[in-house]
C-alpha cells in the first residue's frame, strides 16, 4: 500500500481546516458554545463531578439541534449573534427539551 497525494478543497472553520463546508460551518457554532461553557472542574479526581454547563448537559440530539440552529441563523447568514440572540437560542432549546421531558 502506498500513500498518495491528491489536491483537495479545504474549508477553514473556527480553529482548523475541514474537508466539508458543513463541518467547517458547524465548528463556529461549537466554538461559540464552548466559549459559553461554565462547567466546573471535577473535585477530588472525578468522584465529585463539578456542575455541568447548559451546553454540556444537553442530550446529544438537543446539542446537535442547537448547533444546527446556530449554524443556520448566524454562520450561514454571516451574522454575528448578540448576547441576546444566543440567550434566545438557549431558551428555545431549553424549552423544547422541557417539553420533550414532559411527554
Ligand atoms: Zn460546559
Amino acid at each position: 500500500m502506498m500513500v498518495s497525494m491528491e489536491p483537495a478543497t479545504v474549508y477553514r472553520g473556527a480553529t482548523r481546516r475541514y474537508l466539508s463546508r458543513r463541518a467547517a460551518e458547524r465548528s463556529f457554532a461549537k466554538a461559540a458554545f464552548m466559549k459559553l461553557c461554565e462547567c466546573e472542574p471535577p473535585i477530588h479526581a472525578d468522584r465529585y463531578p463539578g456542575a455541568t454547563c447548559w451546553y454540556h448537559s444537553l442530550p446529544t440530539v438537543a446539542a446537535e439541534r442547537a448547533i444546527d440552529i446556530y449554524t443556520e441563523r448566524f454562520v450561514k447568514a454571516g451574522r454575528e449573534p448578540s448576547g441576546e440572540d444566543v440567550e434566545a437560542l438557549i431558551d428555545e432549546i431549553s424549552d423544547s427539551e422541557a417539553g420533550e421531558n414532559d411527554g
